[in-house]
């Protein structure tokens, strides 16, 4: 492929990207934006193989088979999986960035500009730090290493005082790339920062961190770009950084944490406040009465959340809307954007359970019609329901925005026990006189108000 041929794919790759993104934001759009996405790759990697520099395939070869080995079983871990399988990824994009950057440093030391070497330190730095940070990111979401934050004294400092060492030391070797020493050193220091950066975070806001990691990926990808004076990295890598850190922010906002809250706040140990509701000031109802409700109201608004995820209800809770839908009650679904443990959480579940996109309401959409509706239903949702978030300016989550479930004439809630959710607190809800609590497995709960809606009665 000639050198024209290459810059046309790679062209026709970054559009795909693009386009792929903006489908990607939409329910309606997305599958057309995962095909794209996979185009452009197709398109990116092709385009790459074909270069007429490359000289032997020998070691491509080499790495397309390890790539497969690791890839393969990624792909196949669960949904419910998914933060931790996207932290992995990260880890190899960033490895990958690094490693590339780490070749080309020794193999162009002498001939490196200040520009390229300026590139290329950020390119390293980014890619090594991420790699650990991303590694130690999945441990906690895997549970292999402790997931509540780990904390010491002058930790902030201890930690900011070796990023500085390794930018100052980086700095210094872009004014003199022959101090070729100097490179390891730098490398160490970053990988170190990785595994000290994620130490304090509690598992719990892995989410928003692996978003952020998602972001440095894509950074470090931009600036190996600049050094392999590449176009479509640098293209595909600023959208990859760009779109990590809008997320990020989009998921700290939709919490009311801030971005310092969650990288220094030790989230993670306010699970230890919760004081239970009393179990007596809570009014419970079993399956039969709770499908009578159901099936008396005029409209019914569901409200997925964690426990949903957890139980892997989805695809009964799809057949439960069906059948009410059939007994003439609209049937929608509130969605929250923080609802689950990962952005989307829900949107996906659903869409695997092939509920119709139109029944899907953003927050603002249903709070509006929550007042007019007969039945909140909501299942293994806690936190974005809680209307303290409204008003009880003590309450860690206060200011978040909820799903006002509560305005709904009648509040139906399938979780199994009064235990609290991610945020650790108590939910009034739950006492309040227009709630009912189906106390089950989200999964059973529901299977068993489908029998009751299909026996005859
Ligand atoms: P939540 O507040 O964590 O509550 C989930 C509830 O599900 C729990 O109270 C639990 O109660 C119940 N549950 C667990 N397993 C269940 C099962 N098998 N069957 C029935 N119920 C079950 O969840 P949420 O309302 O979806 O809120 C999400 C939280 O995660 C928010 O605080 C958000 O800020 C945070 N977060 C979200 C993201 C994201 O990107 N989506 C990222 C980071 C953090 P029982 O134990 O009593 O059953």
């Amino acid at each position: 492929m000639n050198q024209t041929a290459l810059q046309l794919a790679y062209l026709a790759a970054a559009g795909a990207f693009i386009l792929a993104l903006k489908w990607l934001s939409a329910v309606a759009t997305a599958r057309r934006g995962v095909v794209v996405g996979a185009v452009g790759m197709a398109l990116a990697i092709g385009g790459t193989l074909l270069s007429p520099e490359i000289v032997s395939y020998r070691w491509i070869a080499a790495a397309f088979v390890l790539g497969t080995v690791i890839g393969v079983p990624m792909a196949m871990m669960p949904m419910t999986a998914v933060p931790q399988r996207t932290a992995l990824s990260h880890a190899f994009g960033a490895l990958a960035a690094a490693l590339v950057g780490t070749a080309e440093y020794y193999l162009r030391t002498v001939s490196l500009s200040r520009f390229t070497m300026g590139a290329l330190a950020i390119e390293v730095l980014l890619g090594f730090l991420t790699f650990t940070a991303s590694l130690m990111a999945f441990g906690k979401l895997q549970e292999l290493v402790p997931t509540r934050p780990m904390t010491y004294p002058f930790q902030n400092v201890v930690n900011l005082a070796i990023l500085a060492a390794a930018v100052i030391l980086a700095v210094y070797l872009v004014l003199h790339p022959g101090q070729t020493e100097l490179f390891p050193v730098i490398a160490l220091l970053a990988l170190v920062f990785g595994v000290l950066l994620i130490l304090p975070i509690g598992g719990a806001d892995m989410p928003t961190v692996i978003s952020l990691l998602n972001s440095y990926a894509g950074l470090a990808a931009a600036a190996m770009g600049f050094v392999l004076d590449n176009k479509l990295l640098i293209i595909a890598g600023s959208l990859d950084g760009s779109s990590g850190l809008i997320l990020s922010i989009i998921m700290c906002r939709a919490m009311n944490r801030s971005f310092t809250n969650v990288l220094f706040g030790a989230f993670g140990q306010v699970h230890a406040q919760a004081t239970a509701v009393q179990q007596s000031t809570v009014r419970s109802a079993t399956p039969e009465e709770a499908a009578a409700i159901l099936d008396a109201a005029t409209s019914v608004m569901v409200v997925p959340g964690y426990g949903m995820a957890v139980a892997q209800a989805q695809h009964k809770v799809r057949e439960l809307t069906d059948l009410l839908g059939k007994r003439g009650v609209n049937v929608r679904f509130a969605i929250h954007p923080v609802a689950g443990r990962m952005p989307g959480h829900m949107n996906v579940l659903l869409a695997e359970a092939d509920v119709p996109y139109d029944k899907l309401l953003e927050m603002d959409d249903a709070n509006s019609e929550l007042p007019q509706t007969d039945v909140a239903l909501v299942i293994g949702a806690n936190d974005v329901t809680n209307p303290a978030a409204r008003h009880d300016k003590s309450s860690p989550i206060y200011g978040m925005p909820i799903l006002d479930v509560d305005r709904a004439r009648t509040v139906m809630v399938i979780k199994r026990s009064m235990n609290p959710g991610f945020a650790g607190i108590d939910n009034e809800l739950y006492s309040m006189d227009k709630t009912l609590m189906l106390f089950g497995d989200a999964k059973a709960f529901v299977t068993s108000l489908v029998k009751e809606l299909s026996s005859p009665a």
